[in-house]
């Protein structure tokens, strides 16, 4: 790659061509479409063993829930999260989406999951090698595509629920992206600063150097697969990280100078997002570290309560009474 100059948070190859972003850290966040939330929950506390780290509702539809799980804290790189819509339909999965959301385990512990994930109902399990990983392909409750990979993960792991530091989900480990063409999406990711890291078959790795753990995107191209449709078991878009507002703020104008059309900031109580559409079709969020989940509850007590956004605050008792069906934790 030659010799960078760093100017502007951008660095630039000293020979011209483009400038790569220097900002992002891997992911931050996977959103995603469900069906029932007492289901979501059970699956992503009581299975998965993550931490429920936010109980709140979908700001631009508060008779939705926005349910989150990670780590202790939610730390950036490892926060699934989920809009329930009661009896949504299912996706039907396809091109111009996240496919697949990985999450990464110690090495040695994909069979231990395998036997939990199977004596708790879960479908869809298989044992894979792939790109010379050890992982573990299963379905969520709407048959969302995850898997689980053997990764050197330094992470710490929250182990509050009932899977133990030994076989601990760490956080993301990737997510596989379905694309017919994955032309201008390769040139995108590479601008945000991965590089194309390893290729098998349909599928193309890219990477971050010195990421968050969470900095490996995988591509996978199919030609002729028909588009997808958003449903329940569907991701809804996917948020990269990055460090702070003005590191936003900064991948903003650099985007927009490239062409995209991006939202302005919107404030979303526990990080600030905008939001981008990338070419193959999926929809991408940039999200500051700060302030994180815990600026308004206690560490010991993150996601029990509902959490409204102040702008729907009086619609407590309406919004507990009628939409929000209770979550028996
Ligand atoms: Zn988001």
């Amino acid at each position: 790659m030659g010799v960078f100059v760093r100017m502007n948070n951008v660095i630039s190859p000293a020979n011209g061509g483009f400038a790569m972003l220097t900002q992002i850290n891997g992911l931050h966040h996977v959103t995603s479409l469900a069906s029932g939330a007492q289901e979501n929950n059970d699956f992503f506390t009581k299975v998965l063993g993550l931490r429920r780290v936010k109980k709140t509702v979908n700001f631009d539809a508060p008779e939705v829930y926005h349910l989150y799980y990670g780590d202790e804290l939610g730390t950036p790189g490892t926060v699934m999260t989920y809009f329930p819509f009661p009896n949504a339909r299912r996706g039907r999965p396809g091109a111009g989406e996240v496919a697949v959301t990985a999450f990464a385990i110690p090495k040695g512990s994909r069979d231990w999951w395998a036997d939990r994930l199977a004596s708790l109902g879960v479908k869809g399990i298989e044992k894979q090698d792939y790109l010379g990983e050890a992982r573990l392909r299963f379905q969520g409750p709407d048959g969302d595509g995850f898997a689980l990979v053997e990764a050197d993960d330094g992470r710490a792991p929250w182990t509050g629920g009932d899977v133990d530091v030994d076989h601990a989900i760490r956080g993301f480990h990737s997510t596989q992206m379905r694309l017919n063409d994955k032309g201008a999406t390769a040139e995108l990711l590479k601008f945000m600063g991965y590089e194309a890291q390893d290729k098998a078959g349909d599928i193309t790795r890219f990477a971050l150097q010195n990421g968050n753990g969470a900095h490996v995107i995988d591509v996978e191209t199919l030609p002729q697969a028909p588009m997808a449709a958003q449903g329940a078991g569907s991701v809804h878009h996917v948020a990269f990280s990055v460090d702070n507002r003005e590191a936003q703020l900064a991948v903003r104008k650099s985007l927009m100078d490239t062409g995209y059309q991006v939202t302005p900031v919107i404030d979303r109580d526990y990080f600030w997002a905008i939001y981008f559409r990338t070419p193959g079709g999926v929809l991408f969020e940039i999200a500051t570290n700060e302030p994180g989940f815990d600026r308004d509850e206690d560490r010991a007590h993150l996601g029990e309560a509902l959490k409204l956004p102040s702008q729907h605050a009086h619609l407590r008792d309406l919004l507990e009474r009628e939409y929000l069906e209770p979550i028996r934790d």
